[in-house]
C-alpha cells in the first residue's frame, strides 16, 4: 500500500478534494449540526467515531473508506464509557453526593447509555472488559452496532425533509458503510477542527437536557470528554525498564518522583491511550518544554525504532498489565499527526527553546511500522 499518497496506483485514478470541495464539505458538517434534529447525542458519537476512524484507518489519497459497525460501534464505548460515570458537581450542592448519570436523550436515557452503564458497573474500566471478559466486550460491541444500526446511521445525513446524502450513501450494505470518495481525506485534514464544533455541539445539547444537575458548572467539557489525566502509573515500571531508566528526549537519567509518562503524539492534537503512544520523561524540563507540540524528526525516529526493536517484548507488557495498545493504530495516527505538520510547514519541538521544521524525509523510519 502506499500509505504515502504521493504517486501511487490510487492517485492516478483519484483526485484528493479540491479547495472549493473542502469548504462545501466543511459546510456540510456545520448544516448537520445546526439542522439535524437530535433526539439523542448518537449523533454526535457517529461524527466523532467518522472523524476519528478516517485517521486511524484512511489515507490521504481521497479513497472511499470501508468501516464495519462493530469499529463505529466500539468507538460508541469508548466515548460514553467515562461520560456514563455519575455527575457529581464540583460546588456542593443538595444532590446526593453519588452524583447522576447526565441524560443524553431527550426522552428517557438513551440506550446505548444504558448499556454501557450496565458494563460500566460491573467492570469498572474497558482494560479490565476487555481482558478478563472478552465475549462480554464483542456482546456489547454488538448490541452497540445494531443500536447504531437502528438509529444514527441513517438519520445523521437528514436535515429537515431532505437527506444531505455526503458521507455515506444511505442505504444499507451488509454490517459497514463505505465513505464516500473524499470524505476520509476531509475528515483527516479537518480532524481538530470538526472535532471542536461536535464535542461544542455535543456539550450543549447535554447542557440543555440536564439543567437540574448541571446548573452553570463549568467543567462539563472536561467531564464529558477528559483530560489526559489518566492513570499512566502502569507504564511507569515498563517504559522505566526499556528505556533504562533515562528520558526518552534529553536522555539524561530520571527520577522516579520527577518522570512523567508523556503521550509521544499529545493529547491535544488527538486524544488517545493506546500503549505505544507513551514515553517517559523529565516532568520538566522536557515534558512541560514539549508541551502540545509533535516532538521533532529525531525523536519521532527514536520511537519508532523503539516499537519496532520492542515489538513483542511490548506486546507481552501490556497484555501482562491489561493496557489497550494497537500498534498499526498508533503509527497511523503518528503518520497522520507529522504529516499534517509537516505539510503545513509547522514546527516540532526538539530539546528547550528549541523548535525546527520537519526534514522532507521525516517519515522513513515509519514505514516498518506501517506495513
Ligand atoms: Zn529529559
Amino acid at each position: 500500500m502506499d500509505h504515502t499518497g504521493e504517486g501511487g496506483l490510487l492517485d492516478s485514478q483519484l483526485t484528493t478534494p479540491s479547495a472549493d470541495e473542502q469548504i462545501q464539505f466543511l459546510a456540510n458538517v456545520q448544516r448537520l449540526l445546526k439542522e439535524g434534529a437530535f433526539v439523542a447525542t448518537y449523533k454526535y458519537a457517529l461524527l466523532m467515531a467518522l472523524t476519528d476512524l478516517s485517521v486511524e484507518k484512511g489515507d490521504d489519497t481521497g479513497s472511499p473508506l470501508n468501516l464495519s459497525l462493530s469499529e463505529i460501534a466500539e468507538k460508541f464505548v469508548y466515548y460514553y464509557w467515562r461520560q456514563t460515570i455519575p455527575y457529581v458537581p464540583p460546588t456542593i450542592s443538595t444532590l446526593p453526593h453519588d452524583g447522576m448519570i447526565l441524560q443524553q436523550n431527550t426522552r428517557s436515557q438513551a440506550e446505548i447509555v444504558r448499556l454501557v452503564e450496565r458494563a460500566r458497573e460491573a467492570h469498572s474500566d474497558i482494560q479490565n472488559l476487555k481482558g478478563n471478559a472478552p465475549n462480554k466486550w464483542r456482546r456489547l460491541v454488538q448490541m452497540v452496532a445494531a443500536k447504531i444500526d437502528e438509529q444514527p446511521l441513517w438519520k445523521l445525513q437528514r436535515v429537515g425533509d431532505e437527506y444531505l446524502e455526503f458521507l455515506y450513501p444511505n442505504a444499507r450494505q451488509s454490517d459497514s458503510v463505505v465513505l464516500k470518495v473524499g470524505v476520509a481525506f476531509c475528515f483527516r485534514r479537518f480532524h481538530s477542527l470538526i472535532g471542536d464544533l461536535v464535542r461544542g455541539a455535543w456539550a450543549r445539547y447535554v447542557r440543555r437536557f440536564n439543567h437540574n444537575i448541571l446548573g452553570t458548572t463549568t467543567d462539563l467539557h472536561e467531564f464529558l470528554f477528559g483530560t489526559e489525566r489518566l492513570p499512566l502509573g502502569n507504564y511507569i515500571p515498563i517504559l522505566w525498564e526499556l528505556q533504562n531508566g533515562s528520558c526518552f528526549y534529553c536522555g539524561h537519567l530520571l527520577k522516579r518522583e520527577s518522570s512523567n509518562v508523556d503521550h509521544f503524539i499529545p493529547w491535544a492534537v488527538y486524544p488517545f491511550d493506546l500503549g505505544h503512544n507513551f514515553v517517559l520523561a523529565h516532568d520538566r524540563p522536557c515534558n512541560s518544554k514539549k508541551s502540545d507540540m509533535l516532538a521533532s524528526a529525531e525523536h519521532l525516529n527514536k520511537w519508532a525504532e523503539r516499537n519496532s526493536m520492542f515489538r513483542e517484548e511490548l506486546r507481552r507488557r501490556f497484555d501482562a498489565a491489561h493496557l489497550v495498545y494497537d500498534l498499526k493504530v498508533s503509527a497511523r495516527v503518528t503518520y497522520w499527526a507529522y504529516r499534517q505538520t509537516f505539510s503545513a510547514n509547522g514546527l516540532t519541538w526538539r530539546r528547550g527553546e528549541e523548535l525546527v521544521h520537519l526534514p522532507s524525509n521525516w517519515s522513513s523510519s515509519l514505514d516498518v511500522l506501517l506495513q
